[in-house]
This record gives structure tokens, sequence and C-alpha cells, in this order.
């Protein structure tokens, strides 16, 4: 994200926005609910909610086909969620965003369109070693249909990206450097801008992972530079089942459709068949129309507050978070990189990492435990999972108080 501050440890004000959260409002297991669980998925406000309702209630149908006024407005729902998704990480056109599943959905996209058609054998594709699956197991697959090779670029001990490991591998048998922008199992901020003029300079198109940058900062596809830039609607505080892929809009044109059907078409014929114009030409058959409402209405409710403000008081709260966990003897820290965003990873000292997520569930806290997609990460750090505690826009310090006596709770239970 362009806009996250450096200085993590100054005090955190609350964003007092806990009331706009209806599931963050219960107990679990006698206690109130600390959720500390939104890089897997982020809970909704009521304006997300109520948005999707209201277009249930009053003026679903489906999109594009029809002259009726409930399909218009159906319509007009849909296209201008696009519209407002396109300022909101400054694409140029509405060409260039394509809704998808998600950030795996988006992924397998251009993996297979853009990717598939241009390699061939001894090509290179480079992802990283703190990759998210979504963003390696597409790549696998489409090194396995064409013969190309999947470079790794390797990480530190702090769960830092090796820059000069990633120079010297970007050569001329590299077709496609997939990077992600924030490690959901680490919390790395990677410096994609840098990275993307690196890649440029040698030809090289980037898709960026965005699923952990997009919640966290403000995000300008514009001045990052990449080519492609995937993110879920359900870890920004939107519906599920619904993702967006940014793309360049020659590049996109220049691709085959990724899935065929309905939408994606102007004219069929047993003779052939003439794709539709773009995005369309990529969202085949009826989409997620509610969950695209939501999405533009999580939109709104982020910018309401401001991006730079969300940054800035997850930023003091990562720091706080940090430093206690860190406090507690036997405890390790994964993940230490020098500009991290809102997740923290950690093991215990004797104790399975699934061990103590059941044991914090039980004093009402969320957190998520096991390998997070990551298991590449786990294999570099040796160790079976993490447990992690993600935080978002809605916690504050009385959560991370209560974590922070959770664990010592779970942890003097097994000595
Ligand atoms: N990439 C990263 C960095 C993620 O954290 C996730 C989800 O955890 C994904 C990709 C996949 O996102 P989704 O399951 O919404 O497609």
């Amino acid at each position: 994200m362009n806009s996250l501050p450096d200085t993590p440890f100054e005090a955190s004000a609350s964003l007092d926005v806990r009331a706009d959260f209806p599931a963050l409002h219960q107990e679990i297991n006698g206690r109130p609910l600390v959720y500390l669980d939104s890089a897997a998925s982020a809970q909704q406000p009521q304006v997300v909610i109520d948005a999707v309702s209201r277009y249930q209630s009053h003026d679903h149908a489906n999109v594009h086909r029809g002259v009726h006024t409930l399909s218009h407005r159906a319509t007009d729902a849909y296209e201008s969620a696009r519209n407002r998704i396109r300022a909101f990480i400054n694409a140029a056109s509405l060409s260039e965003v394509v809704f998808t599943k998600g950030t795996t959905e988006s992924i397998n996209l251009v993996a297979q369109s853009f990717a598939r058609p241009r390699l061939k054998p001894g090509d290179r594709i480079v992802v990283s070693h703190m990759e998210h699956h979504a963003n390696i197991v597409p790549w696998q697959i489409v090194c396995g249909q064409t013969g190309a090779e999947l470079v790794v670029t390797p990480i530190d001990e702090r769960g830092q990206l090796d820059l000069e490991a990633l120079d010297r591998q970007l050569d001329d048998r590299v077709a496609m450097l997939a990077i992600g922008h924030v490690s959901n199992a680490l919390g790395t901020i990677n410096p994609i801008a840098d990275i993307c003029r690196l890649a440029h300079e040698r030809d090289i198109p980037v898709l960026v992972d965005g699923a952990q940058g997009v919640p966290h900062g403000s995000v300008d596809v514009a001045a990052l530079g990449c080519d492609f830039y995937a993110f879920s609607g359900h870890k920004m505080f939107g519906p599920t089942g619904t993702g967006v892929l940014y793309g360049r809009e020659a590049l996109l044109e220049d691709m085959p459709p990724y899935q065929g059907g309905g939408d994606m078409i102007l004219e069929v014929r047993f003779d052939g068949t003439v794709y539709n114009e773009l995005p369309y030409k990529f969202e085949a058959g009826t989409p997620n129309i509610s969950g695209f409402v939501g999405l533009a209405a999580a939109v709104d409710y982020l910018e309401t507050i401001g991006m730079q403000r969300i940054a800035r008081h997850e930023q003091a709260l990562l720091g706080i978070l940090t430093k206690r966990l860190g406090d507690i003897p036997g405890v390790r820290l994964i993940g230490t990189a020098a500009h991290k965003a809102s997740v923290q990873s950690f093991v215990v000292e004797d104790i399975h990492p699934h061990d103590i997520g059941t044991l914090v569930d039980q004093q009402g806290v969320a957190i998520r435990t096991g390998h997070h997609c990551a298991m590449p990460v786990m294999q570099y750090f040796d160790v079976p999972g993490t447990a992690r505690a993600s935080l978002a826009l809605y916690n504050d310090e009385n959560d991370v108080d209560r974590l922070i006596a959770a664990l010592d709770r779970a942890i003097r239970m097994f000595q």
C-alpha cells in the first residue's frame, strides 16, 4: 500500500467504530467476543449488511440483459459498484476492473488466460517464499501445462524478501513475476512499486496478490505500477464470493476469455462466437450482484473513515500487540519485518498452535492457527503452524489486553 506510515509505536487511539459491526457484539463462551482473525475474513459493518438487504428486498433481478425496471436497477447498482471500486484503487477505466469470486479466482484467471498462452518450455515464473497458496498453486499448474519453471525468491529470518536475490533472478528467462503485497502469515509489506520498476526495466509483467493489501492502507494501482492486482471483498469488510482483478487494459484486451458462457459474448453462432468487450469478456454467467453492491458499500464505509487513519491506527496497535506478545516468556514471534501490516504470527514453546487457539477461544478470543495457506512459510521457519492474531480497524487495546490475558492463562495450564 502506498500510505502506510513507518512509525509503529505511537499510542493507539481507538477509531471508535466497534458499534458499526454487529457481529462483534456477542458473547463467546460467556465472554465478550474479541475478533482477531480479520486476515482470514473481516467482519461486515451494518451499512454493508443493509445495502445487501436493501438490494435483495427491492432491486434484485438479473443484470445487463433485461429491459424491465428491476433489471435496470440491478444493472445500475452492479455497474456503479464497479465504478466505486475503480476509483478506490485508481484504475484508469472501468474496462480494467474485472469482477471475480475472489483473489484466488483472479490469480487463476491471469495464470490461465495471460500466462499460459505466452509460456514455453524453459520460461520462468518467479514467486516468493512468503506467498499464500493462491499465489503458488495456479503458477505450478500453468508450469505443468507449459513446461515453464517456477523459481522462488528467498526470504530472511525476519520474513523479509531477499531483494538482491530477486534482482538476480529477474533475467531474460522470466516471463512473469507474481508477488504478494502483504504476507498473510508474516505481515511483511513488500516494496511493490520498487519491485514493479525493477521487473519492468526487464519487460517482465507483474501480478500483485493484494488480498492483504487493500484492507489496511490506500492502494493506488497506477502509483504501484503493477500489471495485475488481485483482491477479495471479504477481507475488506464486504461479502464473501466477491473479488476483483485489476489489469492493464492493453493486456486484458489481448487475453482470451477464462470461462465461456452468458454475458461474456456479443454474438454466438455455431461457426464462431464474438466475445464481449472488457471487462465483460471475463465475467461469464450471472455474477454475485448483491455481493458487489455490498462491496461498494464497504468501500464507501472505508473511505468515510479514511484509509490513512485506518493504516495509522493499525500500525500503532500492531506495535503494541507485537511488544506485548514478545514479552511473554516462551513466545517466539514469527515475522518481524521492518515494514509490516496488521498481522502477528507466533508460536509458544511446547504448546501446539491449535491448543493455543482452542484455549483462547474458550475465553472468547478468536485467533487463527495452522499453516494459514502458506505452508512454505511454515517450512522455512520449521514450525508445524503458528498462532496468528490479525488486526483490523475495529480492534483496540482492550482486544490486545484480552488476548494477552487469555494466552497467559493458556500457557499456565501447560505448566
Ligand atoms: N492471498 C492472500 C495473501 C491471502 O491472505 C488470501 C486469503 O487468505 C488469498 C490470497 C486468497 O483469498 P480468497 O480465499 O479470498 O480467494
